[in-house]
């Protein structure tokens, strides 16, 4: 995203609606929650993640949209008020009612007027901000855009800054959220010398990244498709959902879609075979005898065949949204 694209005006309703989470600690449904601790963490991991999810972006464009007489309240409400995880706790409703005619340039005049002064001045700052090279940027501001869909700048200068060196402390590796505090830490030590692939950060063992390398993702694969990643225990391939097959039925799944038996090729035959692995390896070794025998001499020798992918999501593609796109490039370990 190119940073003039950013919309002043947006950013100021967004500064107004922050202030009223600011104010009233009770607005969030996880009050212990603890990563809101200013205007700009409220904006960034309480408000933006919601609108983004609705293709609400920081620019003018999406201003003009929210703005539009055809815009649909209801839509920011429910955004608003889902929770995004821990990080990103839900907005109360009545709360989330407050901020939606902010956004939509309706608000009364009351907290806008106390705040013009301020508002206005803390626009110009963050557009001046914001339209400074990266190269101008203070560590802890890169890192905290920094992420697979930044600016390839952003990446290039953290690189150049680290010396190419492990130094990104993720708090959530799987939905990709960066321990801004200590990794401005490790990157002050990064930039003069080595750094290990571990660390020990608040009494854990953490892997550090480096700048440009992302947490790899690990999928199941679907025990009859083999490298087929399941998307929540789903294959989109056999329709079928395998949660309630357990490591070892999915295992010997495999061992049989891989022998010479034949597997069930209509849909309720599937049904039944799932059913039957749900119930565990012995009923599958009561009807599959050979497969059985060939299952436990596999796992004798340690040499049942994998149901893991190990997957990186690929730059500006989030596998949340594609749960399949990675199947392509993924490979088995
Ligand atoms: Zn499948």
């Amino acid at each position: 995203m190119a940073k003039s694209l950013i919309s002043v005006n947006l950013q100021k309703k967004l500064r107004s609606a922050a202030k009223i989470l600011e104010t009233d600690p009770s607005f969030v449904s996880f009050p212990e929650f603890n990563n809101l601790s200013s205007t700009d963490a409220i904006i960034q991991n309480c408000i933006w993640p919601k609108l983004e999810s609705i293709g609400i972006y920081n620019d003018d464009e999406s201003d003009s949209l929210l703005t539009d007489s055809d815009f649909n309240d209801s839509d920011l409400l429910d955004a608003l008020t889902k929770s995004f995880g821990s990080d990103s706790p839900a907005i109360k409703i009545v709360r989330a009612r407050r901020i939606v005619s902010i956004l939509r340039g309706q608000d009364g005049p009351m907290e806008v007027a106390a705040d013009k002064e301020i508002l206005t001045t803390e626009a110009i700052i963050d557009h001046i901000k914001n339209t400074r090279p990266y190269g101008q940027w203070k560590d802890d501001e890169l890192i905290t855009e920094y992420g697979q869909d930044c600016d390839s700048e952003i990446v290039n200068i953290l690189i150049k800054r680290s010396g190419g060196r492990p130094f990104v402390v993720y708090i959530d590796e799987e939905v990709g959220v960066i321990d801004v505090e200590e990794t401005v830490k490790i990157l002050k030590i990064a930039r003069h010398r080595e750094t290990p692939d571990m660390f020990r950060v608040n009494g854990k063992m953490v892997r550090l990244y480096r700048a440009g390398d992302f947490p790899t993702l690990i999928y199941n694969e679907c025990p009859i498709h083999n490298g087929i990643l399941l998307f929540e225990g789903y294959c989109d391939k056999c329709g079928n959902i395998w949660d309630n097959v357990g490591d070892e039925g999915r295992h010997f799944v495999r061992v049989l879609a891989d022998s010479d038996e034949e597997l069930p090729s209509d849909a309720i035959g599937r049904k039944q075979l799932i059913e039957l692995a749900e119930e565990g390896i012995e009923k599958l070794g009561e009807v599959y005898p050979r497969v059985k025998m060939e299952f436990d001499d596999l796992k004798k020798e340690d040499n049942l065949p994998s149901l893991k992918s190990r997957t990186t999501t690929a730059n500006g593609v989030s596998y949340r949204r594609d749960p399949f796109m990675p199947s392509i490039s993924s490979k088995s370990y």
